[in-house]
């Protein structure tokens, strides 16, 4: 991470050194340039007023003034010069020429084939032009000069980059860090320090919400199911006990053996039901078509004795040739859970419709109804209106496994129930 800080520091510091450098460079060259100047029009002056009208070479008027010295005819030909250097050159000639105004002009050379720059300044006497030129350094000379210290600022700045991106990541990391230890096991909503820290706050708030949930709702789960277990297994273990003491009557053994028959029974069930309702997070299986109309008819089969023990009246209007992708071993769980569902909370000579038609399952029943208040709850896992779990009373598992299934597949399921005159469930099969 400090390496990506890092880059784009180093990046804008090599920026800025670069720019400072250029523009400083171009300071300092025309500091030169003026200062040049000003040296030549002294110069020049000084010439004017003491040495214009001596008659005194160009050599020594150069090393008395400290500047290169030439003189001109008014053709502007070369007559005397303190060293060839400052001998106009062609291009300098039409430059004096152009700038000559008033009989002064002051100009730079273009840098000689050495590099150099020359400022020169021209001025028309009585019977000559008078030429008095400085050597500067040329921009490109001040430019090099500026090399060593740019190269110093440079490492000095590598450096700062180097420990300005240090402490900005440990910063970073430090409430990131901070962030993380908070989010484990964390039971209270994190609150980030700074405002970009926040997207991370919510998810871990989000995460830990989750998983509280997620924690809560198992031990519900594995609190309802050792509650739900006890109740056979006391009965199983209290007849079992008395039998194996010898304190039970021989006349009511035959009965007990039965309970803990029963119990047993009720207790593989239940164990049945939970695998079931576990099993569906877990199922992965491709869905195929099935033929649901075809399903319907050999499910409801199976309930004939259960139907005749209530002698309840069960129609069919089952559309041929519904076909829904899923699993046969789904809809059968449905169908069983639904139908059963509709037997034992019917009432004596009651009657049940099963409707498969346009996509859908309805399973319609004339029985004890469910009143709005329980209604909420139905789908919630060991729920069960009837509290007494009574012989033929499930264990609030049927209707969950059935929810569950509808969610995984996208199915809508709704119920519509009136106490005392039945109920309907209704499966929507069309995504
Ligand atoms: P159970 O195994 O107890 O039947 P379910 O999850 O299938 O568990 O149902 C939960 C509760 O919903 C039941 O205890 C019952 O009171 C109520 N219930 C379910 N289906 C019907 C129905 N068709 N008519 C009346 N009550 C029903």
């Amino acid at each position: 991470m400090s390496k990506r800080i890092f880059l784009p520091i180093l990046l804008v510091v090599l920026f800025l050194l670069l720019f400072f450098a250029l523009t400083n460079s171009e300071v300092l060259y025309s500091q030169i340039e003026g200062d040049a100047k000003e040296t030549l029009r002294t110069s020049m002056q000084t010439f004017k007023d003491d040495y214009s009208s001596a008659d005194i070479g160009a050599e020594e008027i150069s090393s008395l003034l400290g500047v290169g010295v030439c003189f001109l005819d008014k053709e502007f030909k070369v007559t005397d010069v303190s060293d060839e250097r400052f001998a106009p050159s062609e291009s300098d000639i039409k430059k004096i020429k152009i700038s000559f105004d008033g009989g002064s002009s002051i100009y730079v050379s273009d840098s000689d084939e050495k590099g150099h720059s020359y400022v020169n300044i021209c001025e028309s006497t009585d019977n000559k032009i008078v030429k008095f030129t400085v050597e500067i350094f040329s921009r490109t000379e001040v430019y090099i000069s500026m090399i060593p210290s740019l190269v110093i600022y440079v490492c000095i700045g590598v450096l700062l980059s180097l420990i300005l991106s240090l402490i900005v990541t440990s910063f970073v990391i430090k409430h990131v860090k901070e962030l993380a230890l908070n989010a484990i096991g964390n039971d209270k909503h994190i609150d980030a320090k700074y405002v970009e820290l926040k997207p991370i706050a919510d998810v871990i708030n989000l995460k830990n919400e989750h998983v509280r949930n997620a924690q809560k709702s198992k031990d519900e789960f594995i609190s309802n199911v050792t509650h739900e277990m006890n109740t056979p297994l006391t009965s199983i273990h209290g007849f079992a006990e008395l039998i194996a003491s010898g304190s039970l009557p021989a006349s009511k053994t035959q009965s007990a053996g039965k309970t803990i028959a029963a119990q047993s029974e009720r207790l593989g069930a239940m164990i049945k039901q939970i695998l079931n309702y576990s099993a569906i997070d877990d199922d992965l299986l491709t869905p195929y078509d099935v033929d649901i109309s075809i399903l319907t008819k050999e499910v409801l089969n199976n309930f004939e004795p259960m139907l005749k023990d209530k002698n309840i009246t069960l129609l069919r209007d089952i559309e041929d040739g519904v076909i829904v992708k899923s699993r046969h071993e789904r809809i059968t769980e449905i169908l069983d859970n639904l139908v059963s569902n509709a037997i034992k909370y019917n009432k004596q000579n009651g009657k049940i419709t099963v409707t498969v038609r346009n996509k859908m399952l309805i399973v319609d029943d004339t029985g004890i109804g469910i009143s709005q208040d329980e209604l909420k709850h139905i789908f919630s896992r060991f729920y069960t209106v009837n509290k007494s779990h009574g012989e033929n009373m499930g264990f609030g598992l049927g209707l969950p496994i059935v929810k569950k299934l509808c969610d995984k597949s996208g199915w809508k399921l709704y119920v519509d129930s009136t106490p005392g005159e039945g109920t309907t469930f209704r499966i929507d099969f069309s995504e």
